[in-house]
């Protein structure tokens, strides 16, 4: 018997206002709300110095898996749909900070280059935010492009990430 195929999807979440820590737990309720779609799922919540010399309070991030029905495409339309509806339920400058980004690392063993969508992301190899919690809850998942995750090496270079406490 045949049917819709389910196909494997990480996202990677972040947030650094407005109290980042429940900002994640909601969206990962959010995630699995998404139709045709699944949360399988989710890492420990990290907390992770900002970088690039602007003064912010410091991220939390984590990493969800989930299975899908929907397109890499139609997918991310879910993503942006929620950090809108986040963003605008609370903030009240328009165009300002989100409070809510998530972004599709890795879509089943698919490469994408469209103006609107990369694919795997290009920034995990170098994102400790993301590599940690990605390890945690995905070591053998194998990345086109970059191999298993397990093989991949933390950067030394990069800003302290630390597993939060509750
Ligand atoms: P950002 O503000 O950093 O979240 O970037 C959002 C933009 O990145 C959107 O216009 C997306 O179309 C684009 N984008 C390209 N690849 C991806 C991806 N894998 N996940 C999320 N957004 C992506």
């Amino acid at each position: 018997m045949t049917g819709p195929h389910w196909y494997p999807a990480y996202i990677g979440l972040g947030s650094n206002l407005q109290g980042p820590a429940r900002q994640l737990e909601d969206a990962f309720a959010l995630l699995h709300e998404i139709s045709q779609t699944r949360l399988l799922r989710y890492s420990s919540l990290y907390r992770s110095a900002p970088f690039g010399g602007i003064e912010q309070p410091d991220f939390v991030n984590a990493v969800a898996a989930l299975l899908t029905q929907l397109s890499a495409q139609e997918l991310l339309r879910e993503l942006q749909r929620i950090e809108t509806a986040r963003g605008r339920e609370r903030g009240a400058v328009r165009w300002g900070p989100r409070l809510l980004d998530l972004d599709l690392l890795v879509y089943s063993s698919q490469t994408i280059d469209e103006a609107e969508l990369t694919v795997p992301h290009p920034g995990i190899a170098e994102r400790n935010f993301v590599l940690l919690p990605l390890g945690e809850i995905a070591p053998d998942l194998d990345i086109p492009g970059l191999g298993r995750v397990s093989n991949l090496d933390v950067n030394l270079n990069e800003p302290a990430i630390s597993k939060l406490v509750n």
